[in-house]
């Protein structure tokens, strides 16, 4: 069993409203290989919500108070986005689950590049606040296409489709 980002299963709970969906990840939900969460409801936050960066830093830098997760509102987030990541890793804890599939970009779930908090759609290598607390711990993350690139060659894909 794997986790993955509840958007990725196309549920509409991006900060617009909107899901991003692929049939991998329908397919492996429908058949019930992998489960799915948004560390950002699970910290409080609702939809729609103003979309959020990461300012000075990335998730490490936040989880070790040195960087802040905050909207283009200027409103500070990062005690919801800390809340999230611990909420999504007691999810994985109870359900034994090592390997998280996170979307790509997000200040939450992004898995090696985030935006770099100017909201101008520049990236930055990174993890976000849920993908650095679930590192921590040992459990393996990745973004969507690193997970539909190994699926495509490996026997990954026995065992999840
Ligand atoms: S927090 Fe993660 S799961 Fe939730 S909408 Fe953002 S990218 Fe998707």
């Amino acid at each position: 069993m794997i986790l993955i980002s509840s958007c990725l299963a196309g549920h509409p709970v991006r900060y617009d409203g909107k899901g991003k969906g692929h049939e991998v990840f329908t397919r492996l939900v429908d058949d019930k290989k992998a489960l799915y969460a948004c560390p950002e409801l699970l910290g409080g936050l609702s939809v729609p919500r103003a979309p959020a960066e990461i300012i000075g830093g990335d998730g490490e830098d936040c989880l070790e108070g040195r960087a802040r997760v905050v909207t283009i509102n200027g409103i500070d987030v990062t005690d919801a986005f800390i809340e999230g990541a611990k909420r999504t890793l007691d999810f994985c804890l109870k359900y034994r689950i090592k390997t998280v599939v996170l979307k790509s970009g997000s200040p939450s779930c992004g898995s090696g590049k985030i935006y770099d908090g100017t909201f101008t759609s520049t990236s930055i290598n990174g993890d976000g606040v849920t993908t650095a607390l679930l590192k921590r711990h040992h459990i393996t993350v990745m973004d969507e296409f690193t997970f539909i690139e190994r699926i495509n060659d490996t026997s990954m894909k026995r065992n999840m489709l």
